[in-house]
Formats: C-alpha cells, structure tokens, sequence
C-alpha cells in the first residue's frame, strides 16, 4: 500500500486541517539563521489554503524538555511564514487548551495559524502510549482532519507524527511525497559509482547505518564526529575529541566488513585540532594518526577534517554518478572549521548525476555557507529520517499513514 494523499481525504473547503510540518530550524538570538524548512513546508499549505482549507500547523522546535522554553518559541518561525507565504499568519502562544482552541476558532475559509511548540507538552514525546495517545486527543479537538508533512520526524513515534494519525483522516502532505521519490532513487538501482558521504554529530545514530549501507555502495566517507570512533578502533589516540567507546568493537566489524565486500571506507588522513571548542580556539592541521602530537597534547580537539582529507573526498565525489551526503565534516559554524564542509559541498555541486544531501544540519550548512539549493540534486529536509529509510527501517510516521 502506499501512502494516503491528501486528495484521499475528499474536499478541505472549510474544514480545519491539522499539518504537521517540520519547522526545526536553526536560530542565533531569536533570528532563524536558515528557513530551508520553513520554504519547504509551502507547497502542502498553499495547497490547502488555495482549496480554502482552514489550516492548523503544528512542529516542534530544538529540544525543550516539555515545558514552555521562551528560546524555543515558534513565534520567529510564524512570522517567517507569513513573509513567505505574503499573507497573515496568526500565532497561537500555547499548543492546546483555551489559547489555542479559540485562535482555531477565529480562522475563516483559507486562513492559518500556527501554534505554540509542541515540545511545550511532554506528551509529544513521552514513552507511554497512553499518555501520547492523551496529547493526540486533545491535539485532534482543534482538527476535523490531519495531514503528515513532517519528513524530518517521520522516524520517531511522537504524538502529533504517530498517533495523531490514527485518531483522524490523515494523509501524506506533498513535502513527504518528494523526498520519498528521491530516496526511492538512492535505494532502487542507483548509479554507480555510488558514494555516501556520513558526518556529524550524532555518532551512535549514524554508526548503525553503515552495516545497512556497505552492501549497496561503492565508497564511504567518514568525517564529522564519527570519525574519531573509527580512527580509535585502528588504535590511534583522538585526544578530546568526539569519541563512542562502546561503538569500538562495532566500527572494527564494519572495517572488515569494507574490506571483505570491497567497499572504499575512506578516512580522513589529516585533522584540524584545535586547543578548545571555540571560533576563537588556537588550531593546527595535524596527521590523523597523531593527533595528540599537537602542542594541545590530549586536550586536543578534532573539529575539521584537514585540507588534503577534504580534497581527496572531493575527488571521490566529483568521480561518482550518485552521491549522498549526510552530515557536516566538522563544526561549520565556527568559521574556523567550515573548510572541510565546504570544500564537500562544492564537490557534491559538481556531479554529473543525482546529488542528495541529507539532514537538517547539512542543509543549513550549504546554505549558511553560500551555496544554492539548486546547486544540488535534491536538499532533503531529514537527517535521521532519511538514513533510516535508506536503511529500510519501517518508520511510524509513515506507516500510519499506509505506508508498507
Ligand atoms: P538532522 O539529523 O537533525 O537532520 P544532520 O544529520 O544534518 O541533522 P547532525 O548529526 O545533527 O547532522 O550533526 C550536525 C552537527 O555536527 C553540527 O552542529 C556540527 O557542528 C557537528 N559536528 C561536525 N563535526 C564535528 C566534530 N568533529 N566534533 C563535534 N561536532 C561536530
């Protein structure tokens, strides 16, 4: 079966529809530092604005601990909308209750309003069913029917991606529908050269992917923070840096694993090492495989891939038909750092194939760092999402929506 469209739910004319959209974005001082997923969210509420639907959008944003947080308010996010869409979007200061049921109540034939973080309340998140499926229910009183558009937290089993779904009509928004069609691209019979490109932050995350990934790929790059997992368990020191010691063993079977099905497991042979985290810190370029031979000893922290590194994965890429890339090579945002990022960026604009680059952080990094999105095949909006599908993991939030 595939996923419910929003056709299937008849005609949106006057009726309240629930979207749940992704609006995570990256913010510094209340400003939103990149509105990728703001923009990409568009297309499924002009959609439902033109048909006169009176649309509710719900996200989440960072990782308040559910309870109000003034730093993670969506208020920026409205107001950002509103420009883009160049029509009035009203904002709801809480997610349910009083505030929220009366702002619905105000919305005529193709108005909008957006409310508060839904993060705000820990049923969003909570482990038990009962007291997600409690938030669901009181989320559903503001909706006569609910439309999934959330790629990036399609994976996870949250109330307002999962069970809401279940509790009315539901559909798959079109921002869902893209970014499957090209996933669909990356995992049915992709060009070869094949090369995935990992990097980032959330190591464990992204450490389970590789097993999934190595039958079906010619060249894997590491870089990012998962790199200094891989460079330990060929016994080297990683100084301060990002480092998962459960993971060692795992990361020495996925080295053999490369090596017996002939798969190039790329990793970096120099590191920028810096003294502390920080766009102030001291930095030198050192070997990878002596990166506590730096004058910071082993406080010395890998933030970037080095030059060569970077220039050896760029050749990689350039020389591949199909490239997807998720995660940055080190900490972009301080501008010390960003090289490595954005030498890979630059390659990934140069192939002569499908380019897919992957994950909310990646997405705001080309950005950030000057590129356009049309310099690439496609800009997925979902990090953890995407690799899961490309892993072939059965994901909630589409599975409820009749996806098999
Ligand atoms: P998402 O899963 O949210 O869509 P993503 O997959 O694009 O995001 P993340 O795993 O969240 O990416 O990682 C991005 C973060 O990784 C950036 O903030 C960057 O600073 C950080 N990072 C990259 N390299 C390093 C490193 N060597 N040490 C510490 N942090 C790093």
């Amino acid at each position: 079966m595939t996923l419910r469209t929003i056709e299937s739910l008849g005609s949106l004319q006057g009726k309240r529809v629930i979207v749940r959209c992704d609006l995570n974005v990256p913010l510094e001082d209340g400003r939103i530092t990149d509105d990728g997923r703001v923009r990409a969210s568009l297309p499924t509420l002009q959609a439902l604005l033109a048909q006169g639907a009176r649309v509710v959008v719900v996200s989440h944003l960072g990782r308040p601990d559910g309870a109000p947080d003034p730093r993670y308010s969506l208020s920026p996010v409205a107001a950002r909308l509103g420009e883009l869409l160049e029509a009035p979007v009203a904002f709801s200061a809480d997610t349910v209750g009083d505030a929220a049921t009366s702002a619905v109540a105000g919305l005529n034939n193709g108005e909008i309003v957006v409310l508060e973080n839904l993060r705000f309340n820990p049923g969003e998140t909570a482990k038990s069913d009962d007291e997600r499926m409690a938030f669901a229910h009181e989320l559903a009183t503001l909706g006569d029917a609910f439309v999934s558009d959330g790629f990036g937290v399609v994976h996870r089993k949250q109330a307002s991606v999962y069970d809401l779904a279940s509790v009315l009509p539901s559909a798959a928004g079109l921002l869902i529908a893209t970014e499957l069609d090209v996933l669909d691209r990356l995992t049915e019979k992709p060009e070869s050269p094949y090369t995935v490109v990992l990097g980032g932050s959330k190591v464990s995350d992204k450490l389970g992917v590789i097993g999934h990934l190595l039958p079906r790929v010619d060249s894997l790059l590491i870089g990012g923070g998962m790199l200094f997992t891989f460079l330990a368990a060929q016994g080297h020191s990683v100084g301060a840096s990002l480092l998962e010691s459960d993971q060692l063993d795992t990361v020495r079977g996925y080295l053999d694993e490369a090596e017996r099905l002939g798969v190039k497991l790329i990793l970096p042979t120099d590191i920028v090492v810096a003294s502390k985290f920080g766009a102030d810190a001291d930095h030198v370029v050192a070997s990878a495989h002596a990166i506590e031979d730096t004058p910071f000893g082993s406080a010395g922290l890998g933030l970037d891939i080095g030059p060569d590194s970077a220039e050896a994965f760029a050749r990689v890429i350039r020389s591949s038909k199909t490239v997807f890339w998720n995660g940055p090579m080190g900490v972009f945002e301080l501008a010390p750092f960003a090289d490595g990022t954005r030498t890979v960026a630059r390659a990934l604009t140069d192939v002569d194939g499908l380019s897919v680059v992957g994950g909310g952080d990646s997405a705001a990094a080309v950005r950030i760092l000057g590129f356009n999105d049309d310099q690439f095949g496609h800009i997925s909006t979902g990090g953890g999402a995407s690799l899961e599908y490309l892993e072939g993991k059965r994901l909630p939030g589409l599975e409820v929506l009749g996806w098999q």
